[in-house]
């Protein structure tokens, strides 16, 4: 007994019984890969490109169901008017190992002790080494009438959505004044800035168009602060105050009421549950949020659902020939594009040791960044690692709101996520941060390692 769990923990496991296929000829029809991605989104089509450039495309394959691509950080902008939503996405074929092959299928089983992965046609396809990435799923259904309502209320859109992103733009300048509620779950979510950087952008727009007076422009959110990290969320506080915007914190969305315009809330601070019902004019919905179904039943999860990987190694916890990258993966830190970013350098580096049997040397320190945008043309680029601690690139004070830090969300990030993060080229800004740091960290790493 001992000795199977001894196997099934090691990726010898995997390798003995796939060498086997590989020998057994045209008897066996079962497609096997030495590298197989599942999800390929940010993460999953970044790391993908990137051992095909090692292994060779034809060693790689990918799972993914979606014909199309999206930047999905465009986002936010789209749905403030900046953007178009066709800037935001690629043909998925385009973007993927040219070599490779790509399964255009969802994964509905992991079995890790097997080394499969089962498609929605019944496939069980076969792999040596294992990269999960299928993102986060956004559970609607979570919260009472809001499905009804994104079908039927103009007024109620939602940035993190394909199909309801195009709502918000319309919602805001059809917006002739009431209560604008912008909401935050009580889950993990993606991109934890972007519930309120729109707002930023409605109130911006609402102000410079003679709107302003007419709104009250509310923050319903199910967490204590404005911000995880408390540089930025001093400043953000700052903006929220100059502009009159209001804060109500522990308060998560439950309830939405087309026909009647209500919006109900829960009091997260109550003992008995208390909720309160707002009437909304303008409503933008942060979803609840987890890992997709197929991976939160099954056996690669922690008890929150999450993929239990080392934090620093990305390597999973039990089955040593499992990596996880990006939103699916419990790492503990703001679950962004640039998070999978800096992810994939190490994911490459230790996955590669490990192919080659050799110690992994990479350790993941949580990079994560936040662009939080604050109007047109203003910009806080929050950057941090797992403590807290400001990782920032540039060698001024990137808690300032600043025109430049806007035009790299707007202008040069969509580019190094096409052009270099895509193809596998792009691990983050780590090296840039030493140069411009003269090879030394930022003044509050300093001082926080004191
Ligand atoms: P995703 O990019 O979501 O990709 C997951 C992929 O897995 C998808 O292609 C999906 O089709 C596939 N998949 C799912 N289930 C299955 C299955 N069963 N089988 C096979 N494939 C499957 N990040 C930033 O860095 N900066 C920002 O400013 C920013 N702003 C954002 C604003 C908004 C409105 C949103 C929505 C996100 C924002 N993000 C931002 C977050 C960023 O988009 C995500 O963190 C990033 O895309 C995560 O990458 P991922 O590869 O983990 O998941």
């Amino acid at each position: 007994m001992k000795s199977m769990k001894l196997l099934a923990i090691l990726p010898g496991n995997c390798i003995q019984s796939l060498s086997k296929n590989f020998s057994t000829g045209p008897a066996s029809l079962q497609r096997h890969f030495k590298i197989l991605v599942v999800g390929a989104g940010a993460g999953g089509c970044s790391v993908a490109n990137k051992f095909a450039h090692h292994v060779g495309g034809e060693k790689v394959g990918v799972i993914e169901p979606n014909d199309e691509h999206y930047y999905q950080p465009m986002w936010t902008l789209v749905g403030g008017g900046v953007k178009k939503l066709q800037d935001s996405v690629q043909k998925m074929s385009k973007l993927l190992p040219k070599k490779g092959t790509w399964m255009k299928t969802k994964a509905v089983a992991f079995d890790p002790e097997k080394c499969t992965v089962t498609t929605a046609e019944g496939e069980e396809v076969k792999y040596e080494y294992l990269i999960v990435a299928t993102g986060l799923q956004l559970n609607y259904n979570k919260i009472k009438g809001l499905p009804e309502a994104f079908d039927t209320d103009p007024t109620v859109c939602s940035n993190y959505d394909y199909n309801y992103v195009q709502k918000t733009w319309p919602a805001i300048q059809n917006f002739k004044g009431g209560n604008a509620i912008f909401t935050f779950p009580n889950t993990p979510i993606k991109c934890a800035g972007a519930p309120q950087k729109i707002m930023y952008l409605a109130e911006d727009w609402w102000r410079k168009n003679g709107m302003r007076e007419k709104a009250n422009v509310i923050f319903n959110s199910s967490l204590g602060v404005i911000f995880g990290v408390k540089k930025y969320a001093n400043s953000l506080n700052k903006v929220i105050e100059s502009r009159g915007m209001k804060v109500n914190y522990k308060r998560n969305l439950i309830e939405v009421r087309p026909e009647t315009r209500e919006a109900i809330f829960q009091n997260l601070d109550s003992p008995t549950g208390e909720t309160e019902t707002f009437k909304y004019e303008f409503l933008h919905v942060t979803p609840p949020m987890s890992t997709p179904d197929v991976v939160r039943d099954s056996p690669l999860v922690d008890a929150a659902g999450f993929v239990d990987v080392d934090k620093n190694t990305l390597q999973h916890k039990k089955y040593s020939n499992i990596f996880g990258i990006g939103d699916c993966t419990n790492a503990p830190t703001s679950k962004t594009a640039a998070a999978a970013a800096a992810q994939c350098g190490i994911l490459e580096t230790n996955l590669r040791a490990v192919m080659a049997n050799k110690p992994m040397t990479a350790q993941y320190d949580g990079y994560t960044s936040c662009p939080l945008i604050t109007a047109r043309g203003k910009c806080i680029l929050a950057e941090f690692d797992f403590d807290g601690n400001p990782l920032e690139t540039f060698p001024i004070n990137q808690g300032k709101e600043r025109m430049t830090m806007y035009h790299m969300k707007k202008d040069v990030m969509p580019q190094i996520y096409w052009h270099m993060m895509m193809n596998g080229h792009w691990n983050g800004p780590g090296v840039y941060r030493k140069l411009m740091h003269l090879g030394m960290d930022g003044p509050e790493k300093q001082a926080a390692s004191a």
